[in-house]
């Protein structure tokens, strides 16, 4: 049986998605040319562009097509030392950006390379559960705050923020808001105005749509700088020759979404549930990561102490089960993850690990399959784990 339990690392095409891009292979022509297999393309590449704001209650005129999740991320970020290095004429922005602990490597990464070019940037805490703590917030905001950058959901706990709340406050001391919301989008309903967000990044291989394609929200009037310079494409707001197979497999993929999302939510809260309590149940000294209700339907985070993560990945990859374990796996280290270091758990919780996300193909027979085979495994490392101390320790001591 093969078993794919990654959603949150990336998704299967949406069957649709998969009909409407390979009939839109034939079609490629330049959006920016003026004649007739131009017009075809953006006519297309608008009709998509209409869709996805319809989705996430934006204007057409603010989404802004761009290549991942990461990239519009990165453009947010950069858009902030832009603007004060008055590269936008007239704009000056505040020096500095409030940030989470357990924001994803492309928001982490780009403040840190921030810092470097004299940005301040300040990192607010999270609670056992991964949620930032508004009165914290508050006493961060000032003059000197000019960009706060909040996930709406962990793409490891799945823990979800009061996006909204956090924008009030945010905007009360006179910043901009930008929320992560790559893995909330498609799954709970996210309304921009609704929100009062400035800024809102988006990614279509997350919710069965293609990879390398995102967009990010830009509230109209809002200062902005471009990260990718050259063409005129995207009104200069993102140079280069649009994706536009991507890009309208991202529209297909949001349009599934708004049919599909609701039923398979609760769907996969019930089956959270059935896997919840049959590892409860099956396998002793475990802790659930992530906040109990406020999260995102579909993810489980799991820690069973004494068995490292990346071992239990790969007894499972064995019997064909794929999941994943919070560790910077992007950079090649074991480190444990930043994100349940942020919410307390100490390093062996923490390596000990694993994120089961489940998505619109997941059944029951396959949460009750993973429950069969785990606890088995886990016995077995950690058996093998006990072992290797003693031996290291042994190892040592000559
Ligand atoms: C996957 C992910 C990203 C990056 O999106 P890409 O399109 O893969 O670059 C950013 N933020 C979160 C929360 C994610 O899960």
């Amino acid at each position: 049986m093969k078993v794919y339990l990654d959603n949150n690392a990336t998704t299967p095409l949406h069957p649709e998605v998969k009909k409407e891009m390979a009939a839109a292979m034939e079609m490629f022509g330049n959006p920016s040319s003026m004649h007739a297999w131009g017009r075809e393309a953006r006519a297309n590449v608008e009709d998509a562009r209409h869709k996805v704001a319809r989705f996430i209650g934006a204007d057409d005129q603010e989404v802004v097509f761009v290549g991942s999740g990461s990239e519009a991320n990165n453009t947010v970020l950069s858009l902030f030392v832009c603007a004060s290095s008055q590269c936008i004429p007239g704009t000056s922005m505040r020096n500095a950006i409030i940030t989470t602990k357990i924001e994803h490597p492309c928001v982490l990464e780009t403040s840190e390379c921030l810092m470097h070019r004299g940005v301040n940037v300040e990192y607010l805490d999270v609670d056992q559960y991964g949620r930032i703590d508004l009165d914290q917030l508050k006493g961060m905001l000032g003059d000197h705050v000019g960009l706060v950058s909040v996930m709406m959901a962990n793409n490891e706990i799945g823990t979800l923020q009061d996006i909204r709340a956090i924008t009030e406050m945010v905007h009360e001391s006179g910043a901009f808001m930008h929320t992560d919301a790559v893995q909330a989008v498609g799954k709970i309903p996210v309304d921009v105005r609704d929100l009062g967000v400035d800024f809102l990044t988006m990614s279509a291989h997350k919710i069965y749509g293609p990879k390398g394609v995102g967009a990010l929200f830009v509230k109209k009037g809002i200062p902005y700088c471009p990260l990718i310079r050259g063409g005129h494409q995207e009104k200069g707001r993102r140079a280069g020759t649009e994706n536009t197979l991507g890009i309208l497999g991202m529209a297909r993929a949001v349009e599934m979404r708004a049919l599909e999302m609701h039923e398979e939510e609760a769907r996969l809260l019930v089956m959270k549930e059935v896997l919840r309590k049959g590892i409860e149940e099956r396998i002793d000294d475990i802790y659930f990561n992530g906040h109990p209700t406020e999260s995102l339907a579909g993810t489980l985070n799991v820690s069973f102490p004494g068995a490292e993560g990346e071992s239990i990945l790969l007894y499972l990859d064995l019997e064909g089960i794929a999941v994943s374990t919070g560790s910077a796996c992007a950079s090649g280290s074991l480190d444990p993850s930043h994100v349940l270091l942020a919410t307390g758990s100490d390093a062996e919780r923490a390596h000990g690990s694993i994120r089961i996300s489940m998505g619109r193909d997941t059944t029951m027979e396959e949460v009750e399959y993973l429950l069969d085979v785990l606890p088995g495994i886990i016995s077995r490392i950690r058996n093998m784990s006990t072992a290797y101390i003693k031996g290291g320790a042994h190892a040592a001591s000559r």
